[in-house]
């Protein structure tokens, strides 16, 4: 039966926001081709996410439930989503861009013999109901339209924050259906032991709608307070060039890059960061990029909507101060 399949992922419990993104736009590419929208879940007590993906365009939710799935394994989520895909043969199948989401299409798609457009920025259907998918090349510099030929499942991973969830209404109800996946013991190669989360409560670089990112020319560690304060009062989450992770001023979990996050956030602030093409790569398509150098012709400003050429040390404190007023008021 043919369908748009988006794969919803999880974590804690909490779908990640990217598949209501893919959803929105999932949702007309399946009116436009006719077919309806799906949304899959894989886990060990999925059911009670489905009607969520309803309220954001699904029409009908598979649930993929068995223990072995309680934690994201490669061979186990690859076994389960595959054999579904292999079954029920929708049309195209989506999923998010993240971590979990490349490690399981590129598996998937391996284990389906079917191409795969990765880290796309936009999707649409042809008149003859191909999936045609955008995706920025060599960091970034170039994007490519790619199409396919004929094969089923058409598969694409989609970037965060590049396109649009629908409103929910809790209104949708979309049909349920539970699937108790063929997953055997030795389909699930590895045992993840611990989980270490870093970044407390704040939401995850790739997710985050604001980010304040500082470089080399922040000067030390003890100088990212600023940053701190500035994108906390800006609801963000500090992020950092390469340069600053290898220096050990901030954790590799924060550095944005063609070697670190892919982030599309609305406002993305890079204070003492040159703008080299592999920190670009991966902040090149947030939405509005602000940077704050002291160099003029740091290749930064190039890619700025706004700029500022001055010390950020004097720069950054009375941002913060003039965003708490206008908060205040
Ligand atoms: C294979 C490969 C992968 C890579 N992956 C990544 C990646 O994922 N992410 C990444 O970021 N880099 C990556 N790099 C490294 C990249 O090439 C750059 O070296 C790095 O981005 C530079 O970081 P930076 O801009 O913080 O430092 P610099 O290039 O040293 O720039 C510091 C900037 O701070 C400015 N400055 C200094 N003091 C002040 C001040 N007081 N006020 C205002 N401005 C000030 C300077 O004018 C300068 O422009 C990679 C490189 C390679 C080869």
């Amino acid at each position: 039966m043919a369908g748009i399949w988006v794969y919803a992922e999880h974590r804690d419990g909490t779908i990640r926001k990217v598949t209501f993104e893919i959803l929105g736009e999932a949702k007309k590419l399946a009116e436009q081709k006719g077919e309806e929208l799906c949304a899959v879940l894989v886990g060990a007590d999925v059911e009670g996410m489905a009607s969520k993906l309803g309220a954001y365009g699904a029409e009908r939710v598979y649930c993929v439930e068995a223990e072995s799935l309680s934690g994201y394994t490669t061979g186990g989520f690859t076994k389960a989503l595959s054999d579904l895909v292999q079954q029920e043969k929708p049309s195209i199948l989506l999923l998010g861009a993240t971590a979990n989401g490349k490690d399981l299409s590129a598996r998937v798609a391996g284990r389906l013999k079917v191409g795969l457009a990765t880290d796309c920025t936009g999707i649409a259907v042809d008149d003859a109901g191909t999936l045609q998918a955008r995706r920025p090349m060599f960091a970034g510099k170039v994007y490519a339209e790619v199409s396919f030929s004929d094969v089923t499942p058409q598969m694409a991973s989609i970037r965060p924050n590049v396109l649009l969830a629908l409103e929910p209404d809790e209104t949708r109800k979309p049909e349920v259906i539970k699937i108790t996946p063929d997953v055997k013991p030795e389909d699930i190669r590895i045992a993840v032991k611990d989980i270490m989360k870093t970044g407390g409560e704040k939401p995850d670089l790739t997710e985050a709608e604001i980010i304040v990112s500082g470089g080399r020319g922040m000067k030390g560690p003890e100088n990212y307070h600023i940053l701190e304060e500035l994108a906390d009062v800006l609801s963000g989450v500090v992020g950092a060039s390469r340069a600053a992770v290898d220096a050990g001023w901030r954790p590799q979990s924060d550095q944005v890059g063609q070697s670190g996050k892919v982030v599309t956030p609305n406002l993305y602030i890079a204070a003492g960061i040159s703008g080299s093409i592999q920190h670009l790569a991966g902040m090149g398509t947030s939405k509005v990029i602000v940077a704050i150098n002291k160099d003029p012709e740091a290749p930064i400003f190039k890619k700025a909507d706004y700029g500022v050429v001055d010390d950020l040390f004097k720069v950054v404190p009375p941002l913060t101060e003039q965003v708490k007023k206008l908060k205040a008021e």
